[in-house]
């Protein structure tokens, strides 16, 4: 199974990914998480997106694709993969073509998670992670039962720089204007599925797991 999800901020790619691979054994690559632990780490390519991220803007593409073309090659992507967050521009899109045929890939299809502006500023400045196991929570529709430590392991939650509301705005205005051209380029290839993600995650989940190649596996 090899997927992209494709969607705007906050559309929940992240959240249905790690479902999903609960239930099939691909890759869960998501380009914000890699560069996220980049900063962490203070890499050269951390420290080169830093300034870009904080600001709600596209890092550069020659960036990402080369940090793609590496984590593409790794073994755990040959039984498939979940994009989730990569490709945002065209320019992305053409050199993911080119490496997948490159490593003899196809892709299965381009899930597109359509959500309004509006519900997407109130679940994401809602939104809090920890900072030791990745969890994610919501203050209103999925509070930690530990108020603000994690339930799970009782880590510290915090909100990333870059869910402040006017970051938001500034990350849906470079989706709208950057990203949603990839819908008529995936739609022209034949792989776009459209979900209604303003659903619940659970009947999100199901659609994509009906689709024809969910229970290829
Ligand atoms: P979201 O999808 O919620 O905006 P992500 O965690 O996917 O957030 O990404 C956070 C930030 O990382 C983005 O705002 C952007 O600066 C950078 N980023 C992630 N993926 C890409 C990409 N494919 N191309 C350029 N920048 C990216
Ligand atoms: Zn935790």
């Amino acid at each position: 199974m090899r997927l992209i999800f494709l969607g705007p901020p906050g559309s929940g790619k992240g959240t249905q990914a790690a479902k999903l691979i609960e239930k099939v054994q691909v890759a869960h690559i998501s380009t914000g998480d890699i560069l996220r632990e980049n900063v962490k780490l203070g890499t050269a390519l951390g420290l080169k997106a830093k300034e870009y991220m904080d600001a709600g803007k596209l890092v550069p593409d020659d960036l990402i694709i080369e940090m793609m073309r590496q984590r593409l090659q790794k073994d755990d992507c040959s039984r498939g993969f979940i994009l989730d967050g990569f490709p945002r521009t065209v320019a992305q899109a053409e050199a993911l073509e080119k490496m997948l045929n490159e490593l003899d890939m196809k892709l299965d299809a381009v899930i597109l998670f359509k959500v309004s502006d509006e519900v997407v500023v109130e679940r994401l400045s809602g939104r809090r992670g920890c900072r030791q196991c990745g969890a994610i929570y919501h203050i209103r529709f999925n509070p930690s039962l530990k108020g603000d430590s994690c339930q799970i392991c009782g880590g510290e939650l915090y909100q990333r720089d870059d869910d402040r509301e006017e970051v938001i705005r500034k990350r849906l205005d470079v989706y709208h204007s950057q990203t949603a051209p990839l819908v008529g380029y995936y739609g022209k290839r034949g792989l776009l599925l459209e979900v209604d993600a303003g659903r619940s995650s659970d009947e999100v989940l199901k659609t994509i797991l009906d689709a024809p190649w969910g229970r290829s596996e």
